[in-house]
């Protein structure tokens, strides 16, 4: 044997490593896609099995599992893709598709003997296969460098299969009978390319995967699950962003810091569980009231957040008491009839360029305002007024 050997063990040894990685993966996110992804590896190394050191069978039979094998790599590679948007995989159109190609290699290497029909039989068929992932992955939005890559790896893919026989064969004179085939221009491409598509496929969707987690993982840090809205850090964090984009924009914004009232009487009457109904309750509440580009989170106990991006005075003031006068019908149907839980508010606009710490520190002088003023109401912040003749 020759470092032909070598050769075709890449492929083996990349679709091996690479199926073990994404069954390890798999085995931590129970992702149905990861596992496709690890079923197309497996799929591939068999095929590059079968194809390049398997012994050669009886009327070149060997070929056959070879190339199901590689629709099958095709197919749920184009699963794992797919799944990962959630969207419907169309496995239906993947067998018909795989089947034809099938049937039509089988007749160019039992019926009629051609080598360069059954490489296109399975190139058009596995192109068309990753012509499918294009055409799904086409409508959607791709707001991620990630989803353009996994696009286009695709497309790539599809470009690959579709032209590579084509140009090859051209250009390679075409191919006659398997004397040589394994060291043929056209086969030392096909296992160049496919290696690289294999490493490159493998490594978009592992980096995909790996954002997918840092995402969640993030969503869960700064979220706070009682109340559906982001927690403090997520709020100081979201808003902070927020808050610059105004100031480059050069837009006001708004503040409001709202505290439900007497809430540890609620506790104390009611118990903790109907306590933490109202909080559930004002997160929907609010989520339902306010504008899309709200920034809202839970910063205390039973104290909330709300920065509202390009907000001045009015309409600040118009969403405070909509968000107080709408508490009670939010939460009418998870607490006692004879419960009215009430929320104070207070209110800050800033310039474009305020920071959140002086927004906060505004809203919470006015929350303490209208809670010294009887509470169930909305406050906004007063600078106190400069005397005349002071000094700093
Ligand atoms: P005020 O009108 O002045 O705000 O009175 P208050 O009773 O609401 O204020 P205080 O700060 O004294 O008490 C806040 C209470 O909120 C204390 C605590 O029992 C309750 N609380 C804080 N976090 C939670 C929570 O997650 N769930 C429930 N059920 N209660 C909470
Ligand atoms: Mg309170
Ligand atoms: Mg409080």
């Amino acid at each position: 044997m020759t470092g032909q050997l070598f050769i075709s063990l890449l492929n083996p040894g990349i679709g091996l490593a690479f199926a073990a990685a994404f069954f390890l993966m798999w085995l931590q996110r129970r992702e149905r896609y990861i596992a496709y992804a690890a079923g197309a590896y497996l799929a591939t190394a068999i095929a590059f099995l079968f194809q390049d050191v398997a012994p050669v069978m009886p009327m070149e039979l060997q070929r056959l599992p070879a190339n199901i094998g590689f629709l099958a790599t095709g197919a749920l590679f184009a699963a794992a893709i797919i799944g990962r948007y959630g969207l419907p995989i169309p496995w239906r159109a993947m067998a018909v598709v795989a089947a034809l190609s099938t049937a039509v290699f089988t007749w160019f290497l039992l019926g009629q003997p051609s080598i360069p029909a059954r490489i296109y039989a399975i190139s058009v068929g596995a192109g068309v296969i990753a012509l499918m992932v294009v055409r799904a992955l086409w409508p959607i939005e791709r707001p991620y460098l990630i989803d353009r890559v996994l696009f286009w790896v695709a497309a790539l893919s599809a470009a690959n299969l579709l032209f590579r026989p084509i140009v090859i064969l051209s250009v390679s004179g075409g191919v006659d009978n398997y004397v040589g085939f394994q060291q043929s221009l056209y086969w030392t491409t096909v296992q160049f390319s496919q290696a690289m598509v294999s490493i490159v496929s493998a490594i978009s969707l592992m980096v995909a995967v790996a954002i997918d987690m840092v995402a969640e993982l993030r969503a869960e840090a700064d979220g706070d699950p009682l109340s559906g809205l982001l927690n403090r850090r997520g709020f100081e964090a979201k808003a902070g962003a927020a808050l610059r984009r105004c100031a480059d924009a050069g837009q006001p914004a708004a503040l409001l810091i709202a505290d439900l009232d007497r809430f540890k009487s609620v506790n104390d009457t009611h118990g903790h569980a109907v306590g933490d109904a109202i909080i559930a309750a004002f997160g929907a509440h609010v989520r339902a009231v306010g504008p899309a580009e709200m920034v809202a989170g839970r910063i205390g106990g039973e104290e909330f957040a709300l920065l509202l991006p390009g907000f001045a005075i009015d309409g600040a003031r118009q969403l405070a008491e909509r968000v107080r006068t709408g508490l009670h019908t939010a939460c009418a149907d998870r607490i006692p009839a004879s419960l009215r839980p009430t929320t104070s508010i207070g209110l800050a606009v800033g310039a474009p360029g305020t920071a959140l710490s002086a927004l906060l520190r505004d809203a919470d002088q006015a929350l303490y305002e209208a809670k010294r003023a009887g509470r169930d109401r909305v406050h906004a912040f007063r600078p106190a007024p400069i005397r005349l003749g002071a000094t700093a």
